[in-house]
Parts: structure tokens; C-alpha cells; sequence
């Protein structure tokens, strides 16, 4: 049992010697101490069922076992800086990797995190196209530095500080948008903002395929595809940010752009790479890479032999429980079930996404499409669930069972059948 302080010892030591902007999902924060799979378990011992994984950050299970040895064992071995010795670990997973990648998609750059993977991605395009201009879709997010904040189209993860050279185009949303689900239709605007906010050349362009910080949002059918040929067309290269999308999250494909048909320039991931470890990873051909060589250019941590080792035992553990097979079935079933469940609460406004990175978007007029924010607050504060103004995100670990979407949907239906 667990003999640590309390939530209340912690939570006053987090005011007093954290920063202010930390931010809880919940009125009473959970003390979370031990993680099993798709369980975590408080400080009394009481299960919670994980519907969120940290945001997609946790795509095996909590401490799954084999990821746990991964990292004992390489952490008895070696635990190292990978920038002036060989190691086996680094090599391994690019390898991995890169095998899973179409094209010409080989040359792997390991970062300890998302916004670094897309800073780094970023710059690539830019020395490599010799222009500045980047455009990324309004409602994104790619991170906190001041490349990536430039990239993410959100106010309220952008502080007023420079954040040059990033030019925003109307966001492909088949829910909220206006064209509806007409993708190449939203891919006119990016013509127009090279057309009359550049020079007729751009650095590059940069997406998510489903949205995750932005509230589970699918890029309309046809977007990606057009807006690739435009960006191409100006000598931009493209950038899928599969931070939250990849790592067989969707279900029907490995990769999130894959959904859409599209082959990218560079690859960015995190998050669920590592099950919850640090890492991030930059991935682009061998002619994009070679930009890197006119600098030197090194990540002190980026691919270190720990990290490394679990990001190669992750890809084995999706492979041996095809953790991919499973996103796709439980995830069509549980979007069923909500779809169902819509049915039944008029506050439901919207159902989407695709294997295990489902939204459920509350509105109190279904013609408005007016923002249920309180009413998000207090289902998600009955049920302890992720948290963005108001839409439900559902991006559970990969184990997630049929069991599992059963008693989430049931929970979500009680708790809206009380309201
Ligand atoms: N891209 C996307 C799509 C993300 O969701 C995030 C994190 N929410 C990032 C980039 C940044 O990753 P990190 O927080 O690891 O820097």
C-alpha cells in the first residue's frame, strides 16, 4: 500500500514551490501512485479506468512489463549522452522506425519531446528551402517554443512574445467549418495566404491529421491531399505532426496521414512513442537530412540508450499484441456507442475521430453549436475525464478493451442521465 504524502500535502507543496501556470483537470485532483495498463489506481487504492493515457502519451498501458525491463535493463547497463559513443540502442530503433515509414522516409533525429521534434522539423524546412514562411492550420498545436508557438493557433497556448513567419489557414473541421466536409475546398485558402502573404515561395506546411489539442478534430476528406499539391507547387515541404495521431492510434493505419493518402516530408512524433518516457523523433529523407551537416547540430539527451530502448520495446509490444488491430475494433465499437449514446442526450453535439482518438463535443443548441462548457465541466468532473472546454477526448492506452468502452460509455450516460 501506499504510504506517501497526500493529495493535500502535495497540492500545498505544488503551490508553494511549482509555477502558478500548472493547471488541474479537476476541482479535487486525483493522487495517482500506481499504473497498470488501462487502470491507474489512487492513493487509497481506488481504480480509475484511463480513457485519456495522458493525452495519447501512453500507448502500450501504464508500466506495461515490457517496457519496464526495456528500460531497467539499459538503465543497469547504460545510461548515457549519445552524441560521442556508439550505442546499439539508438541505432535499433531508427532502424525500426524507419522501416516503418513509405518512401524515402530513413533519417532519423531523436529529441526528448514533441515541440523539440517540430522546432527541429521546422528549421529543416527552413535551411532546406532557403525561405521562411511556414503555414499551419488555425486550431493547431505543435508545441510551446518559439518556432512551434508560432505553428500552434490557439490563444490560449500563445503568449505575446515573436512568433514570426507562421501564417494560418482556415481549419479544415467538417463540424464547425463552412464548408463542411468539402476538404478541397478549405485547400483554396492556402493558395491565397501564399498568394498575397509571401513571396509565392514558402518553408513549408505543417498539420496534425486529427487534431488532439484542438478537440479531436478530423481534417476534412479530400484536405490533406490538396493542400500537399499547393504546398508542393510553391517549394514547401510537409510536415505531418503525429504526435498524438501515431503510433497505430487511428486504428486502420500506423501513422495518422495515412488515413488521408498523403506522403510527407518529414515526420514529427512523441509522446506514445516512449509509453510515457521522454522521447520525440524527427524523421525526413537523406536530401532534407544533409541540411543539418552545414552546422553542427546535437540533442545532449535526443535518442539516448534508455530512452531508446524503451521506444524499441514499444514498437514490439504493438506489433506482438497488435495493439493496432485492437485500436481499430475497440475503437469502432466504442464510436457506435457514442454515436448511440447522441442519440439519447440532446447535449451531444458531435461524435468523431477514428480508432482510439474519439471526441464527443457538448453543445446546448444543436443549430448554434453553442459551447457547453459548464456542462463539459461537471460530466468531467464526475467522471474524472480529459479535459478541453468542451469536447470529451478520448485517447486511451491501446489496450483498451471492449469491456473498458462499455463502462466508459455507461458512465458517460449516467452521469448525463443526472443532469
Ligand atoms: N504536437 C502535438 C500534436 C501535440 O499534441 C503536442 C503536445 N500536446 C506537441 C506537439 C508538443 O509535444 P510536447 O508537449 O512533448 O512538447
Amino acid at each position: 500500500p501506499y504510504t506517501g504524502p497526500s493529495a493535500a500535502e502535495i497540492l500545498s507543496k505544488r503551490k508553494e514551490y511549482l509555477s502558478p501556470a500548472m493547471f488541474y483537470l479537476y476541482n479535487k485532483p486525483l493522487n495517482v501512485v500506481d499504473g497498470k495498463m488501462q487502470y491507474l489506481f489512487d492513493e487509497k487504492g481506488r481504480k480509475y479506468l484511463d480513457a485519456f493515457g495522458g493525452i495519447a502519451t501512453v500507448c502500450c498501458g501504464h508500466c506495461h512489463p515490457h517496457v519496464v525491463d526495456a528500460i531497467v535493463n539499459q538503465t543497469k547497463r547504460l545510461q548515457h549522452s549519445t552524441i560521442l559513443y556508439l550505442n546499439h540502442a539508438i541505432a535499433d530503433l531508427a532502424e525500426a522506425l524507419a522501416n516503418k515509414l513509405p518512401g524515402n522516409l530513413k533519417v532519423v533525429f531523436f529529441t526528448n519531446s514533441g515541440t523539440e521534434a517540430n522546432e527541429l522539423a521546422i528549421m529543416m524546412a527552413r535551411l532546406y528551402t532557403g525561405c521562411h514562411d511556414i503555414i499551419s492550420l488555425r486550431n493547431a498545436y505543435h508545441g510551446n517554443a518559439a518556432g512551434t508557438m508560432g505553428a500552434t493557433a490557439q490563444s490560449n497556448w500563445k503568449f505575446n512574445v515573436i512568433q514570426s513567419g507562421v501564417h494560418h489557414a482556415i481549419n479544415p473541421d467538417p463540424y464547425r467549418g463552412v464548408f463542411g466536409s468539402e476538404g478541397e475546398k478549405y485547400a483554396k485558402d492556402i493558395q491565397d495566404l501564399i498568394q498575397f502573404g509571401t513571396s509565392g515561395n514558402i518553408a513549408g506546411f505543417v498539420s496534425e491529421a486529427i487534431q488532439g489539442v484542438g478537440g479531436i478534430i478530423e481534417l476534412a476528406p479530400g484536405y490533406l491531399p490538396a493542400a500537399y499539391n499547393i504546398i508542393k507547387k510553391a517549394g514547401g515541404l510537409c510536415i505531418a505532426d503525429e504526435v498524438q495521431g501515431g503510433f497505430a492510434r487511428t486504428g486502420s493505419h500506423f501513422w495518422g496521414f495515412e488515413n488521408h493518402g498523403v506522403v510527407p516530408d518529414i515526420v514529427t512524433m512523441a509522446k506514445g512513442i516512449g509509453n510515457g518516457i521522454p522521447l520525440g523523433a524527427v524523421i525526413t529523407t537523406p536530401e532534407i537530412a544533409e541540411v543539418l551537416t552545414r552546422r553542427n547540430y546535437f540533442n545532449t539527451f535526443g535518442g539516448n540508450p534508455v530512452c531508446t530502448a524503451a521506444g524499441l520495446a514499444v514498437l514490439n509490444v504493438i506489433e506482438k499484441e497488435k495493439l493496432q488491430d485492437n485500436a481499430f475494433v475497440v475503437g469502432s465499437y466504442l464510436k457506435e456507442r457514442l454515436i448511440a449514446l447522441k442519440d439519447k442526450h440532446d447535449l451531444i453535439g458531435d461524435v468523431r475521430g477514428r480508432g482510439l482518438m474519439l471526441g464527443v463535443e457538448l453543445v446546448t443548441d444543436h443549430e448554434l453549436k453553442t459551447p457547453a462548457k459548464l456542462e463539459t465541466l461537471h460530466v468531467l468532473d464526475q467522471m474524472k475525464g480529459g479535459f478541453y472546454g468542451n469536447v470529451f477526448r478520448i485517447t486511451p492506452p491501446l489496450c483498451f478493451s471492449k469491456e473498458d468502452a462499455d463502462f466508459l460509455v455507461d458512465a458517460m450516460n449516467y452521469t448525463m442521465s443526472k443532469m
